[in-house]
């Protein structure tokens, strides 16, 4: 029913054009000096889009769970000053009003790919809608949870593979990077890499998105931090500035 690739526009990029689109940043804004400081030097480096988490799903509550909405604000200073579109992450349908008006590309998490109410709400905006996929999803599930989001009207979806969970403990998740011509044969909806949380290591991030181009992928979704030692989440898997623009 829908032969054409679709191309999602997010403040005049094309997400599944031509152009691998690279959105890059920290897991988490940590502070106004770190996300302007990483969002100059991705700018720098390439990358289309500024990614920063706000609101964080942490697998313990006593980690750090995000800044809120003081990451938001943070993220569109950083907006002002590079110009970069804000790519942040929504847990709860409660704030949907607060991103729309903020964000620029919304990003439903691993864990809320399933969150079906969350995923209709959504479907009611037409803000760009960046779904990840479960950590044990099928692709039909994911596929089925981006269809949530159309069904109520709202076609601007990109979809993300970020690794799912296997045998294999030595990585973080397991990229699956069959899923990529999969979703182009299922699905009309561009697809994006994030080889961070795939991989968990930052120096598999680079063969692991060369190979996510080699395979079709329409972009990428780096974490990159100016100091990943002292990172508040994900530092293990996060690349420096430098290592980013090379
Ligand atoms: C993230 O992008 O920082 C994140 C939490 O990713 P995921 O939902 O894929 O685990
Ligand atoms: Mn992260």
């Amino acid at each position: 029913f829908h032969p054409e690739d679709s191309v999602v526009e997010v403040n005049g990029i094309k997400i599944g054009g031509k152009k691998i689109v690279v959105m890059a940043g920290p897991c988490s804004v940590e502070t106004e000096e770190q996300i302007i400081s990483v969002a100059k030097s991705v700018k720098l480096g390439g990358a289309a889009m500024l990614r920063g988490g706000a609101f964080k799903p942490r697998t313990s509550p006593y980690s750090f769970q995000g800044l809120k909405e003081k990451g938001l604000e943070l993220l569109k200073i950083a907006k002002q000053e590079t110009g970069l579109p804000i790519v942040t992450e929504i847990m709860s349908a409660d704030k949907i009003e607060r991103f729309v008006e903020d964000v620029d590309v919304i990003q439903v998490g691993a864990r809320n790919m399933q969150n079906f109410e969350l995923l209709k709400e959504l479907g009611k905006t037409n803000k760009p809608i960046l779904l990840k996929r479960g950590l044990s999803a099928t692709i039909e599930e994911w596929i089925m949870s981006a269809e949530y989001i159309m069904a109520g009207g709202n076609d601007n979806v990109i979809l993300c593979e970020r690794g799912i969970r296997t045998f294999e403990t030595y990585t973080r998740n397991t990229l699956d990077l069959s899923a990529i011509p999969a979703v182009k044969k299922l699905s009309h909806l561009p697809i994006v890499i994030d080889p961070s949380h795939a991989s968990g290591m930052w120096w598999m991030v680079e063969p692991m998105a060369k190979a996510a181009i080699a395979a079709g992928a329409d972009g990428l979704i780096i974490e990159v931090h100016n100091d990943p030692e002292h990172a508040l989440c994900d530092g293990a898997q996060s690349l420096k500035p430098e290592r980013f623009a090379h």
